[in-house]
């Protein structure tokens, strides 16, 4: 294999494979390296809610039509604990047939994987000189260390137990962000929360509909899939440790006394995971030349309003569009990524704060806050132009 390319893509998860795909049929050179093997397919236990924005995307990425066991939804309920106010939103107000979409992160991950295995006819479009792009995707390709130079990135990688180095002129940094961490620190607000995850089974199932319940201690969230819902319950990161050892009973009954009687009893509960919460928001300009962060290594939210993979999905495929809009000499130079920078600033932005303001604004019980709160949800209820922009900001995001 050459070891040249124009773009090297580190971390084929959702979002770098998104933008890998976005690629394919240039005339680039092109290198995916994931450091999963190709042999163990990706048990990450989250379900995503993907918007109907994404479903756009990954429709005009190949993708849409080969997502299986996907649940939509087509009515989002929005209400706070021990307090009036809610809001209801419903896809047909707001002219779409469905809101959103919910899926394992694992079936996204194997329907962007098969998509990159099976390439489309090449479209000759882009920057890269002369001739047909090429496109490798590396398994089991550990990225150890990268350094921008002045004309290119260098990256070291492992490969069964052998250390190898690529060169490109533009490294798009995708892996979830570990790599560049400790050399630019990312900007962390730790909300003292955690997520616990998992699948649960009710006696009175609102079918394609999501909830969305603030509480004090976190909000939590009822994504309609398949005979039930998946659960992402927030809590204190203790409080969170210890659900996941309550015996089935136990949690049933407290997630009964939590959420209310909206979907009737709640009957069953699946295997629990954790994830701990936080915003981590990296450097919106990478001092590193030649190099660019994506996904969660650019901006990792908390999961309050679904927004993460929606937003590195947007980011993935505006990347996609510069870089393809380049000539072979602007290629992975700064003039090229303070282009795609200003041109992602507002929905960056937005999404960060939307989620942010979301998380601070109803993880607390102080009266007149709760007060301003049930307002809040009842002029959203009542005011179809409000309505109407804040689903269109989730659908679409702030450039939509
Ligand atoms: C509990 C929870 C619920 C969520 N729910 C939603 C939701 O409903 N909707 C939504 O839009 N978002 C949601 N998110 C956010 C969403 O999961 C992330 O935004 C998304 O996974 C980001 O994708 P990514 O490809 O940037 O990173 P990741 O998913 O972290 O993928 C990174 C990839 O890089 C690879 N990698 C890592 N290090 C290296 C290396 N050194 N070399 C090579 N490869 C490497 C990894 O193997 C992996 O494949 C949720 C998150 C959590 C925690």
């Amino acid at each position: 294999m050459n070891t040249q390319f124009d773009i090297a893509i580190i971390g084929g998860g959702p979002v770098g494979a998104a933008l890998a795909l976005a690629l394919r049929g240039s005339k680039l050179k092109v290198c995916v390296l994931e450091a999963r093997p190709a042999s163990s397919a990706s048990n990450d236990a989250r379900a995503l809610a993907l918007s109907y924005g994404s479903r756009l995307l990954l429709d005009r990425l190949g993708v849409w039509n080969s997502l299986q066991g996907i649940s939509p939804i087509r009515t989002i309920h929005i209400s706070q604990k021990q307090s009036f106010g809610r809001a209801v939103l419903h896809a047909a107000e707001m002219n779409v047939p469905e809101l959103g979409y919910v899926l394992p992160y694992p079936a996204l991950q194997d329907a962007l994987s098969r998509a990159i295995a099976h390439p489309s006819p090449a479209s000759g479009r882009g920057a890269g000189g002369e001739g047909r792009g090429e496109f490798h995707y590396l398994s089991g390709a550990s990225v150890m260390h990268l350094k921008g130079e002045a004309e290119q990135a260098v990256i070291t990688y492992q490969q069964d137990g052998v250390e190898h180095t690529l060169r490109t002129r533009l490294s798009v940094v995708a892996d979830g962000g570990k790599l560049l961490a400790q050399q630019y620190p990312p900007e962390v607000r730790d909300y003292g929360q955690s997520a616990l995850i998992t699948h649960i089974t009710c006696s009175a199932p609102k079918a394609n509909t999501a909830f969305e319940r603030f509480t004090p201690q976190g909000p939590l969230a009822l994504l309609p899939f398949q005979n039930g819902y998946e659960l992402v319950w927030t809590a204190p990161h203790q409080a969170a440790q210890d659900m996941l050892v309550w015996d089935d009973a136990k949690f049933l009954h407290e997630l009964h006394s939590h959420f209310g009687d909206r979907v009737g009893e709640f009957l069953t509960v699946g295997k629990r995971t954790c994830f701990p919460l936080g915003l981590r928001r990296a450097p919106q300009q990478t001092p590193m030349p030649h190099t660019v962060l994506l996904g969660n290594a650019a901006q990792t939210l908390h999961p309050v309003a679904g927004q993460g993979f929606n937003l590195g999905l947007r980011d993935a495929w505006e990347l996609a569009q510069e870089i393809l809009d380049a000539t072979p000499e602007a290629l992975g130079t700064e003039a090229m990524l303070a282009a795609y920078r200003s041109r992602r600033r507002t929905d960056r932005e937005a999404g960060i704060r939307f989620t942010d303001g979301l998380v601070r604004l109803f993880s607390n019980d102080l009266p007149l806050v709760s007060a301003g709160r049930a307002a809040a949800l009842t002029a959203l209820d009542c005011l179809p132009f409000v309505k109407r922009y804040v689903a269109k900001r989730m659908m679409f995001g702030a450039n939509g």
